[in-house]
């Protein structure tokens, strides 16, 4: 009885920011998920592109357990373990030089904006710092200054320095860009924009422009890296490497962490008290990060991702043909945007009746972010059930 009525409760004592369903879920293991009165959903969301190692994945479930049994916390004032062999394991990974761990993806773009900002006053500079449009990176004043207008609305004055020029425009970053540009930050695949993916000429542009003005190249794969497209880092496949990377979502399969990545160049302008942070990189956060990323090596779960992904975008590809109200199917690895001619709300809700859970981002585009772990018997039914709920939806509108 109280369990069912938790949803309205939450309606109450929560602030009015999410538009939640009427769902309340108790239970994970793989790619399913069950809710307070037993219905199982496959989840294609994974907790907005987290759980890519499933649900509950018994080597992170015991590695938080064992590491809470040790030592949760302890400030950044005494070095742990798995801190730094996470710092270790990702700079190696990377070829990037230093690492800074932090709590959310959010807190690593301020992290990552900070530290542009003192490289330009390093070299004698405080200009700006260009995003693209249709970009995402957080919630906080500084993520979304550099972010869409409507996320800043009501939320004005915005700091000043932030500029931003159209997503995969190599000739308007270079108008853009001069000698005071600070830094340049992009997502190699677009996220909340609607799964856009960056063109191999544009990164490799903004790289050469970054190099020509002594600004950092800043990537965020907070949604985009660690696997998801199919490489363990976005980049990788375009062959342009970041002066900078930002890292959050899947890095702790859940457990909060993120991670700024810096090559020692840009890095080193830091110095002892110009930035830190209480939580951020604790033994139990970076234990789960070190764990998903062994459990992703032991399972080989960077190539499921993109072999998989490849299949899902042939089956998809394949239902659009004969579906005119599907305009567009894109993306890269297991991150993947079928875009509708119409607002995809309704199309969530009728996969969530059918036990799917979908999600749409940019209004329009459904985006599927599952667990690498998925199967193909999953995401046949996945794919189906789509092409039904799309069908359906098409009919209510017609009438
Ligand atoms: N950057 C990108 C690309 C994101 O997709 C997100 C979240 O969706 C963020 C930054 C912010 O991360 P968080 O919600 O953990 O603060």
């Amino acid at each position: 009885m109280f369990k069912k009525s938790l949803h309205q409760i939450d309606q109450k004592s929560h602030f009015k920011l999410y538009k939640r369903f009427p769902v309340t879920l108790e239970r994970g293991s793989g790619s399913r998920v069950w809710d307070v009165d037993g219905k199982e959903y496959i989840d294609t969301f994974a907790g907005i592109a987290v759980n890519s190692l499933g649900h509950s994945h018994p080597k992170i479930v015991a590695a938080i357990q064992d590491q809470a049994s040790k030592l949760i916390h302890i400030s950044n004032f005494f070095t742990s373990g798995p801190q730094v062999k996470l710092s270790e394991k990702l700079t190696r990974l990377t070829g990037l030089d230093r690492s800074f761990f932090t709590n959310s993806g959010v807190e690593a773009i301020e992290g990552a904006f900070k530290l542009a900002r003192k490289y330009g006053h390093s070299n004698g500079k405080s200009g700006n710092i260009i995003s693209m449009e249709e970009c995402f990176h957080g919630r906080t004043i500084g993520a979304i200054a550099a972010g869409k207008k409507k996320y800043q609305e009501g939320f004005e004055p915005m700091p000043e320095g932030y500029q931003q020029v159209p997503f995969n425009d190599s000739k308007a970053l270079a108008g853009a860009m001069d000698e005071t540009t600070i830094a340049v930050v992009i997502e190699p695949v677009q996220g909340e924009g609607g799964i856009r993916v960056a063109g191999k000429a544009f990164l490799k542009e903004a790289r050469r422009l970054c190099d020509k003005f002594n600004a950092l190249l800043i990537f965020d794969e907070i949604q985009c890296g660690m696997g998801r497209t199919g490489t363990l880092f976005a980049y990788e496949a375009y062959g342009v490497k970041p002066d900078v990377l930002t890292l959050a979502k899947a890095l702790g399969s859940g457990v909060p962490i993120g991670a700024v990545l810096a090559t020692e160049k840009a890095a080193s302008v830091l110095d002892y008290g110009n930035h830190g942070t209480t939580f951020g990189g604790n033994p139990l956060a970076t234990r789960a990060a070190l764990t998903t990323l062994e459990v992703m090596e032991e399972e080989n779960l960077v190539q499921r991702s993109a072999e998989l992904g490849e299949w899902l975008m042939k089956e998809l590809k394949k239902i659009a043909k004969d579906e005119e109200s599907i305009t567009d199917v894109r993306g890269k690895g297991l991150m993947i945007g079928v875009e509708l001619a119409f607002p995809g709300a309704g199309v969530m809700e009728s996969m969530l009746k059918k036990g799917i859970i979908i999600n749409v981002a940019s209004g329009n585009v459904i985006r599927l972010v599952p667990p690498f772990i998925i199967s193909k018997v999953e995401l046949t039914a996945v794919v189906l059930a789509l092409k039904e709920a799309i069908q359906e939806e098409k009919r209510k509108r017609k009438k």
